[in-house]
């Protein structure tokens, strides 16, 4: 890993990368070949995306994190803006489907924030594990 240690990559850097599905160490982009894939090990530098469990357990809780983050916005705004004639109805059959679609939208993404999010608690926890 002596590309790692030779480009230390700021916090807000790997993330903004992971939003925008580059490899959050090196920037690469097109690491997916396909929308439900998990992307190859980065041609750039190396990274694996899904090295076990927890990083699939850890993109899926981004994944379902930041749904529920836009459901509780969405449904709150909506019942603050529309109150006291609230659109019962109209607003469950949006969330619903916030809910149902968004998840979807959101796996290539979740997965590069975890990788960033991974990349930082290595940083935090000392030296990097062995590959
Ligand atoms: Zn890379």
């Amino acid at each position: 890993m002596a590309g790692r240690a030779a480009k230390r990559v700021r916090p807000p850097t790997l993330l903004l990368r992971g939003f925008l599905l580059r490899c959050p160490r090196c920037g690469r982009r097109e690491l997916f070949s396909g929308w439900f894939k998990p992307p190859d090990p980065c041609p750039g530098c190396g990274l694996t995306f899904n090295r076990d469990s927890d990083a699939t357990v850890g993109w899926i809780i981004v994944n379902l994190g930041v749904t529920e983050i836009v459901f509780v916005a969405l449904a709150l705004a909506v019942v603050l803006i529309t109150w006291p004639n609230v659109p019962w109805t109209g607003l469950t059959v949006v969330v619903v489907a916030v809910n149902a679609l968004l998840p979807v939208l959101l796996v290539p993404f979740s997965r590069t924030v975890w990788a960033a999010i991974e990349l930082l608690m290595d940083r935090m926890d000392g030296p990097a594990r062995a590959p």
